[in-house]
């Protein structure tokens, strides 16, 4: 095993004063999930069926087929309603993207690049890269970037672990030509890492702005959603008039995609929208400006 230091310290009390394009003082990232037919299941060969979203009793070693159902709301319904929202708006973002889903919605797929989305790998399935033998690692990245150019175009260079990653996953991705990985929660703003001595942008993302916490039973409105956010939006807007700041949003298909919940998101794209000097992007995009602009100040 290789080393995994930890930094308590990251920048600390002297946050860089970031210059975001067109003097932004934040940059938004709203980011949708596709993972429907990702998850685990029966019919895929796996040994178990997937208990993410559970909401009946149902034996392990059985298909849920209510739970299908509710994955496939998510890529048959909640991703179209998303897709508008985001459009209506204004707003491009970031898909993090499951290869098989991807490979099993190619509709969808060809939309996202279509509306000028980008994606980022979020494995070839919901599957534990921390656990793969560096091999078998290996293959499954390449296998999704392979599963998501042909459906949508797009050739992916940025990376977010389902379950978390493994010690070998940010050398392989560089090995791939990946520039940026996602798999942290721990800032406000993109940062480096040395990777075998080689920096890598790191673009991170949040569990607390995101729709996972309706499954979670800490939101149960659209309202409540839309407060966080704008709650969360006002604290880094303030800030980011001497410091600018990054904001993650994670949205699942499966459930913002829901009329009720979905009205959260738009009232917070309504919201955002009416202030000046914010810079709704996309991953790839915070990510390059970051290499380009802070690569040798900050790698
Ligand atoms: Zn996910």
């Amino acid at each position: 095993m290789t080393e995994a230091p930890r930094d308590f310290i990251g920048y600390g009390k002297d946050v860089p004063k970031v210059e975001w394009p067109n003097g932004a003082r934040i940059a938004v990232n709203m980011v949708l999930n596709y993972e429907a037919g990702a998850e685990f299941n029966i019919m895929d060969g796996d040994p178990q069926r997937e208990t993410s979203g559970d909401f009946y009793p149902h034996p392990l070693d059985q298909r849920s087929f209510g739970l299908e159902s509710i994955f496939e709301y998510g890529s048959r319904a909640g991703v179209w309603r998303i897709l508008r929202l985001l459009e209506e708006y204004g707003v491009q973002g970031t898909i993090f993207a499951c290869g098989r889903a991807i490979e099993r919605n190619p509709q969808a797929a060809r939309e996202f690049t279509n509306l000028g989305h980008d994606l980022v790998g979020h494995g070839y399935r919901w599957e534990a890269h921390w656990d793969m033998a560096p091999e078998f690692e290996r293959d499954q990245i390449r296998r999704t970037v392979q599963a998501v150019q042909e459906a949508s175009g797009f050739r992916m260079r940025g990376w977010f672990c389902r379950y978390l990653r493994s010690f070998n996953t940010r050398r392989i991705l560089m090995d791939e030509g990946f520039t940026f990985e996602c798999t942290e929660f721990n800032d406000d703003l993109p940062y480096f890492v040395r990777v075998d001595g080689k920096p890598l942008c790191i673009v991170p993302y949040t569990l607390d702005n995101n729709d996972v916490r309706f499954f979670r039973g800490t939101l149960s409105t659209g309202e409540q959603f839309f407060q966080y956010l704008r709650d969360s939006f006002d604290i880094l807007y303030r800030e980011g008039a001497t410091h600018p700041r990054m904001m993650s949003v994670g949205l699942h298909d499966r459930i913002i995609g829901r009329p009720g919940p979905a009205k959260g998101l738009q009232m917070f794209l309504e919201y955002a929208r009416r202030f000046p000097d914010v810079w709704f992007a996309r991953r790839t995009d915070i990510a390059d400006f970051w290499t380009d602009r802070y690569g040798k100040e900050l790698a």
